[in-house]
């Protein structure tokens, strides 16, 4: 690996002052991504500006109707949360499906949504569940979050604090996973809240995205026969030597479908 800074941060408003202050700094996180690209060359910032002494991003708090984990929240406190599992079973099973022992236990939420890897699963939780990104300056809904292959609506020196999820009456979390690394083939969150109905798919085309004729079928019957025929055109999916595009398209019906017998 090459050479650069590492840099403890004090609190998150000095970390993005020293991001303002060094384009080239990154912040550190689990390092679950942030490593393996960099000793791959594919990443080479200047400073590692390291958000693990801050206490204050991590945790998990619950109301009468929101959810909020902290950003350097562990996927492992999430699956393993009393609170998650209470009033948003699906997503502690997201939690709890992602990589391995090691990758869960170092991981966080807001370097996974910050990544956002076209096969991660927190993309589709966020979207899939209506959530609210809290930053450093602002709340950014998840719709606007998520913009294309590995690109976020964060500006740069811009800090992910928390995540907040309202608590819907249902939903359910489906995953197609790569045996190996476990990351989603396609993997797919419905959620059901005051008739409103969420369907959003990750793992299938270069970034999460919602599939509005599913959300138009449940909201009049909620049940996996209503979109047993409605099928994601492949135009556009991902197409790689883990499955090809007709195949994904396939597997965003079926893996719905799932999601939706699952609700709870
Ligand atoms: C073997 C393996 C298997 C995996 N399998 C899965 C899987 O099945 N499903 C899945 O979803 N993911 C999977 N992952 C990815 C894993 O979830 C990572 O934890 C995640 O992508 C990155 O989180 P991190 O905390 O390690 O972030 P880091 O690697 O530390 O950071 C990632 C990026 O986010 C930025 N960042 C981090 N935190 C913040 C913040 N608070 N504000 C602003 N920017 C920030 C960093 O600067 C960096 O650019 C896997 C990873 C590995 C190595």
């Amino acid at each position: 690996m090459y050479a650069f800074t590492y840099d403890p941060a004090a609190s998150v408003e000095e970390a993005a002052e020293k991001l303002r202050k060094s384009p080239d700094a990154n912040v550190l996180a689990g390092g679950m991504s942030l490593i393996p690209t960099m000793k791959l060359r594919l990443s080479s910032p200047s400073d590692l500006v390291d958000l693990n002494g801050l206490t204050e991003l991590s945790g998990i708090t619950l109301t009468d109707d929101t959810l909020t984990i902290g950003a350097m929240t562990r996927h492992a406190e999430v699956a393993a949360s009393a609170d998650v599992q209470g009033a948003i079973p699906a997503l502690a099973e997201l939690a709890g499906g992602i990589g391995d022992v090691q990758v869960r236990n170092r991981g966080t939420i807001g370097g996974s949504i910050c990544f956002n890897d076209p096969a991660a699963d927190y993309p589709a939780g966020l979207v899939g569940l209506g959530a609210t990104v809290h930053t450093s300056e602002r709340d950014i809904p998840a719709d606007e979050f998520f913009v294309s292959l590995f690109e976020t609506a964060l500006n740069s020196g811009e800090i992910v604090t928390s995540v907040s999820f309202p608590v819907p009456d249902k939903a359910g979390w489906s995953k197609f996973a790569n045996l190996a690394s476990r990351f989603a083939i396609v993997a797919v969150m419905v959620s059901s809240q005051g008739g409103a109905v969420r369907v959003a798919v990750t793992g299938a085309k270069d970034c999460v995205f919602r599939v509005s004729e599913m959300e138009q079928a449940l909201s009049d019957d909620f049940s996996p026969s209503a979109i047993e025929g409605i099928n994601v055109a492949a135009d556009n999916l991902n197409d790689d030597h883990y499955a090809d595009a007709e195949y994904r398209a396939h597997l965003i019906t079926v893996m719905a479908k799932r999601a939706v017998a699952a609700c709870s």
